[in-house]
């Protein structure tokens, strides 16, 4: 989210057609000016006869024909002083006489066309000159007056607006501090910690230079909308006392062509200037998309402003202090050569809050706005799970509404609940909102993945569980860590794995029956089914097919898609043996589940009380 702030250092804006009536108006008085002294007023008209007497009386000095008017064209004059410009009238004898009187003073010049009395420069300077200066003028004016009008399009931090550029378009440019802290934004530890780096070293970049470490140049900040992302940058930046550049994706693939490339070189160069300093671009998806080879009409300007920035990220020097930092709620769809190392190589999860997080993000807008005493906020929490910081942050706004519409001067517990159920409930159910019994399924299924886990003894403990919407889309996540480097599986952890995977499946089946399984497990079975069949068509792990490949990994390095090599009939065979494995892992996992299920219960109770679980909470509720 932006603040768009008023472009109120911007000169008056003075339209084209103001320099081009200028430009206009000048010529013309050139040209009144100069042409008519030189070619009217100054034109004496003699007929045929008083010339040759002219001639006969030297005073003419240089006589030129006229072609086009028919008329000789001469200067004379009593003196040197006296010259002046004369032309003929009719002249009946064919020239004769004039060639007469022009072979007898051969002092007389005969040329191509009588020099005027203007400066020959100075007709240069109007015929050519002017002309080239006066399109120079339009085109420049012109220029000047799209960069201004695109201007107007650029996001505003807050405050100072900067000079930016010879080109005079400016950029905005937050306060020189954001003054948004760390403690502004209310849970996002993990995103915060990561961040708590990047703002050690914009406080000390000596510190990581004179050991010669580089920090990532770009971190990119992947969440859901409202979740704080752009909070979260401008922390970084209010933390660090650097400047904060932030400027929209979406807004340089709207611009001219040509004109998004130059804005990211503008960036860049406004940033090296200022650094450290943070360059924030929100949207970045919108620039940053998969550039897909041979599409037709592809976005030529989205894919130039895309290499713009790739190469300025390439260019800038690490070393100097400029952090890039960028939101997107899409990152699969990025260009792959932005995730490089060198560029966006640092990826921060910027997940909805959970319980906890929802009430300390309640607490902080809450700090603003008059409150009676004794609100339940856990109440006011646990309703809206799912919800994100935006969304919190707008019930607290709606519910001291509703107090202020109601004559009140603070707002009450059912102030709160009531504007949970318009700002929740309403308009936003298609978010990630979920209902209390889709929660409790989670919740039993996440438990049950980590119950099966820790039952099995060489399966690696969970560290974390959650049922807290995922950016992935995933309802709830339980996070296992393997102990220490672990690179090879043996074929017992291979099927502790698969068993952990069908634990979820599992767990719904026995609280809630088998007719109320849900589509939850379509992830689980997904894996549990590549790891059956790698166990058999490539690791060689069971006694029917010995160690025979009967698959081959196609492409290493695009998501390594298989393909078979066997006969038909053998497909069919591994396919019965697929089903096999994981028919009796599911086996194993109920059996789990079925003996410890007044755990389950337990442990299931805890989650959805809490929303997060750790590794060490699990285990403690576990052997309680
Ligand atoms: P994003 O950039 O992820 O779309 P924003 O950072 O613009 O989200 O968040 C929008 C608003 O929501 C913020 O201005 C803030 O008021 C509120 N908000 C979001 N997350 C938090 C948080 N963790 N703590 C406090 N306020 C938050
Ligand atoms: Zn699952």
């Amino acid at each position: 989210m932006h603040e768009v702030v008023n472009d109120n250092q911007s000169p008056p804006k003075r339209p084209f057609i103001f320099y081009a009536i200028i430009a206009l108006v000048v010529v013309m008085l050139l040209n009144a000016l100069l042409f008519p002294t030189v070619m009217k007023q100054s034109v004496i008209e003699v007929g045929y006869d008083q010339f040759l007497d002219m001639i006969d009386s030297d005073q003419v000095k240089e006589v030129a024909y006229d072609e086009s008017a028919g008329e000789f064209v001469f200067i004379a004059g009593e003196s040197e002083d006296a010259l002046g410009v004369y032309k003929t009238g009719i002249w009946p004898d064919d020239g004769q006489r004039l060639l007469q009187q022009l072979r007898e003073h051969p002092d007389i010049k005969f040329s191509a066309s009588i020099p005027t009395q203007a400066n020959p420069l100075l007709s240069l300077i109007i015929t050519w000159v002017l002309p080239i200066l006066f399109f120079f003028l339009i085109g420049e004016v012109s220029y000047r007056w799209m960069r201004k009008r695109m201007n107007g399009q650029i996001p505003g931090g807050m405050g100072n607006a900067m000079s930016f550029g010879k080109s005079g378009a400016k950029i905005y440019v937050a306060d020189e501090k954001t003054g948004v802290k760390f403690d502004d934004v209310a849970g996002q530890d993990e995103a915060k910690e990561s961040l708590m780096e990047v703002v050690d070293f914009l406080h000390e970049p000596k510190k990581y230079a004179a050991i010669g470490a580089k920090l990532p140049k770009g971190v990119l900040l992947v969440g859901q909308p409202g979740t704080g992302k752009t909070l979260l940058a401008k922390a970084v930046a209010g933390e660090a006392g650097v400047p904060f550049f932030s400027i929209s994706g979406s807004e340089f693939v709207e611009m001219f062509v040509g004109m998004g490339a130059a804005k990211v070189r503008d960036l860049f160069k406004q940033a090296n200037e200022k650094a450290p300093c943070i360059v924030f671009i929100d949207e970045i998806d919108a620039i940053g998309q998969k550039r897909h080879a041979g599409e037709m009409g592809g976005n030529d300007e989205r894919e130039q402003t895309l290499n713009q920035l790739l190469a300025e990220m390439d260019g800038f020097d690490g070393k100097k202090g400029v952090v890039l930092l960028a939101a997107t709620n899409r990152p699969e769809s990025l260009d792959p050569a932005l995730l490089r190392p060198g560029r966006f190589d640092r990826r921060i999860p910027v997940e909805l809050p959970d319980l906890q997080g929802r009430k300390s993000i309640l607490l902080v807008h809450a700090k603003g706005v008059q409150m009676e005493g004794g609100i339940n906020w856990d109440i006011i929490a646990r309703a809206t799970a799912g919800a994100s910081g935006a969304e919190l942050a707008n019930i607290i706004n709606e519910a001291a509404l509703r107090a202020v519409r109601e004559g009140r001067r603070s707002v009450t517990q059912e102030d709160l609940e009531e504007s949970v159920e318009t700002v929740i409930a309403g308009a936003q159910r298609k978010n990630a909102v979920i209902l209390d019994q889709e929660k409790k399924i989670v919740a039993y299924h996440e438990i049950g993945h980590a119950l099966v886990a820790a039952k099995q003894s060489n399966s690696a403990p969970v560290t974390k569980i959650t049922i807290v919407p995922r950016t992935s889309g995933a309802l709830g996540y339980t996070m296992q860590v393997d102990e220490g480097e672990h690179m090879l599986m043996s074929r017992k952890e291979i099927l502790n794995k698969i068993a952990t995977l069908t634990g979820g499946r599992s767990a719904e089946e026995l609280v809630f029956g088998e007719d109320n399984m849900t589509t939850g497990a379509s992830n689980d079975i997904e894996q549990a089914t590549k790891l059956a069949r790698a166990l058999i068509t490539r690791y060689g792990m069971t006694e029917e097919f010995d160690m025979v490949a009967l698959e081959t990994v196609q492409n290493q390095y695009l998501g390594a898609d298989t393909s078979l090599a066997c006969a038909a009939d053998t497909a069919s065979k591994i396919d019965e043996r697929v089903v096999g494995i994981v028919k009796e892992a599911h086996e194993k996992a109920r059996k789990i589940l079925k003996e410890n299920e007044a755990k389950l219960h337990e442990l299931a109770a805890c989650l959805l009380e809490k929303e997060t679980m750790t590794g060490d909470e699990f285990m403690e509720v576990l052997n309680r």
